[in-house]
C-alpha cells in the first residue's frame, strides 16, 4: 500500500476486507474483551483499551498518510499531545513555538510545568532564535505550521536538523496542514502530532487525536503511554474518522478554493487591515510554505480596522458558525482573543498579535459566493 498515491491510501491503507464475513467496510468492533482459544492464546488482541481492531485500521491508515511506519489513536488531541510529552522527564528542557494550540499551552504550563518541565517559548518564526533557546538539557523541540491562529509558517527541516544536532526529538503537530498538504516526517520530523477532529474527521462530530512515527523506541514508548493512560477513541469514533479520511483530499481541495478566494476578496475590502493566508504573496512564510506544503491551506484570518466592529461582524454571521474549532464541512468564525486563545496569559496574546480585532474562518465547502456575500454583509 505504501506505493500507492494517497488518495488510494486514505480509502483502503489499514482496511482490508472482514476475513470473517467479506464486510468491505471495517466493522466497529464494540467489544470490550476478547475470547482466548486458551489462557495467553489469543489472536493479537486482548482488551480494547490495548487493542482494537477498528482502531488498528485506523492508526495503519495514519501512519501511511504521513509516512510513518507506526500510528497510534487516542481519545483527543490533547491526549495525543499527552503521550509524546510524557517521553521527557522531571527537568527535561522543551523548546516551543509560542504560538502553539491554546489547549497545547495549557498542558505545557499548566499540568506538566507542575511536574519539572523546563519550557522556553520561542516568540518569533527565525530558525536562528531557536538555536538560541536551546540548552544543553534541551530534549524536545515543538512547532505548529501552519500555526493558529495567524498562520505562521515555521522552516521544518532547518529547525529539525538544530534540534537533531542538540540530541532532541522534533516534534510537530501538523493539525493545520493535514498529511495531504505536509508530511513534516520527510522534513525530519521524529514525530507527528494531530488532532483528527479537525480536518483528517473533517464533519465536527467526534473528538479524536493521533500520533505517527517511524521509530520503534519511540512508538514502543507512546503505545505503553496509550496503554497506561486510556485515553483512547471508541471504535466508533474510529470508524467515523476512517470514513472521514476517505475524502480528505478532495476535501482539502475544496477547502483551499475557497479560503483562497475569500483571503483573495477580504484583501481588498476597505474595512479589513490585514489579510492571513500563506497563499498570498505578502505572507512572511509564502516562500517557505512554497516549498514546505503542497498547498495553502482552507483557513484565512483577518484584522479589522475599527475594532468596535467586531461585536456586530460576529452577530450577523448566519452561514458561518461563531464555534471555536476548524477543519468541517460547514465554515466557523472564530475570534482568539476570546475564544480557543482566551487562556493564554494578555500580555502574550498580544505580544503574538493576537489583539480584539482579529477573526479566524475556518472556510468549509459550502459555495464560496454565499459564504463571501455573507462576510460582505457582516462587514457593511
Ligand atoms: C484542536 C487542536 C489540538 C487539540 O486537539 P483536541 O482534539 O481538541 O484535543 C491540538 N493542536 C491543534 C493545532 C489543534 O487545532
Amino acid at each position: 500500500m505504501h506505493d500507492k498515491k494517497f488518495a488510494t491510501r486514505a480509502i483502503h491503507a489499514g482496511q482490508n476486507a472482514d476475513p470473517v464475513t467479506g464486510a468491505t467496510i471495517m466493522p466497529i468492533y464494540a467489544t470490550s474483551t476478547y475470547t482466548q482459544e486458551a489462557p495467553g492464546e489469543h489472536r493479537g488482541y486482548e482488551y480494547s483499551r490495548t487493542g482494537n481492531p477498528t482502531r488498528t485500521a485506523l492508526e495503519e491508515c495514519l501512519a501511511s498518510l504521513e509516512g510513518a511506519k507506526y500510528g497510534l489513536a487516542f481519545a483527543s488531541g490533547s491526549a495525543a499531545t499527552d503521550a509524546v510529552v510524557n517521553l521527557l522527564k522531571q527537568g527535561d528542557h522543551l523548546v516551543s513555538c509560542a504560538e502553539v494550540y491554546g489547549g497545547t499551552f495549557r498542558l505545557f504550563t499548566g499540568v506538566y510545568e507542575r511536574w519539572g518541565l523546563e519550557l522556553t517559548h520561542v516568540n518569533s518564526s527565525k530558525t536562528e532564535d531557536f538555536r538560541s533557546a536551546l540548552t544543553k538539557n534541551t530534549q524536545m523541540v515543538w512547532l505548529e505550521s501552519p500555526t493558529n491562529p495567524l498562520l505562521n509558517i515555521y522552516n521544518i527541516k532547518s529547525i529539525a536538523d538544530l534540534a537533531h544536532e542538540n540530541g532532541a526529538l522534533m516534534v510537530v503537530d501538523n493539525t493545520f496542514a493535514t498529511p495531504y498538504l505536509q508530511n513534516p516526517l520527510a522534513m525530519g520530523a521524529d514525530i507527528v502530532v494531530h488532532s483528527t477532529t479537525k480536518y483528517l474527521n473533517g464533519h465536527s462530530d467526534l473528538i479524536g487525536g493521533a500520533v505517527v512515527t517511524s521509530s520503534l523506541p519511540l512508538y514502543n514508548k507512546m503505545s505503553y503511554f496509550q496503554n497506561a493512560v486510556g485515553a483512547v477513541p471508541s471504535p466508533f469514533d474510529a470508524w467515523l474518522t476512517l470514513r472521514g479520511i476517505k475524502t480528505l483530499q478532495v476535501r482539502m481541495e475544496a477547502h483551499q478554493r475557497g479560503a483562497a478566494k475569500i483571503a483573495d476578496q477580504l484583501q481588498s475590502h476597505p474595512m479589513v487591515e490585514r489579510v492571513y493566508y500563506p497563499g498570498l504573496e505578502e505572507h512572511p512564510g509564502h516562500q517557505l510554505a512554497g516549498k514546505q506544503m503542497r498547498g495553502w491551506g482552507g483557513m484565512v484570518s483577518f484584522k479589522l480596522k475599527d475594532p468596535s466592529m467586531v461585536d456586530s461582524f460576529f452577530r450577523k454571521l448566519h452561514l458561518f458558525a461563531v464555534a471555536e474549532s476548524l477543519g468541517g464541512v460547514e465554515s466557523l468564525a472564530c475570534h482568539p482573543y476570546t475564544m480557543t486563545h482566551a487562556t493564554m496569559p494578555e500580555a502574550k496574546r498580544e505580544a503574538l498579535g493576537i489583539t480584539p480585532n482579529l477573526v479566524r474562518l475556518s472556510v468549509g465547502l459550502e459555495d464560496p459566493a454565499d459564504l463571501m456575500a455573507e462576510l460582505q454583509k457582516s462587514l457593511e
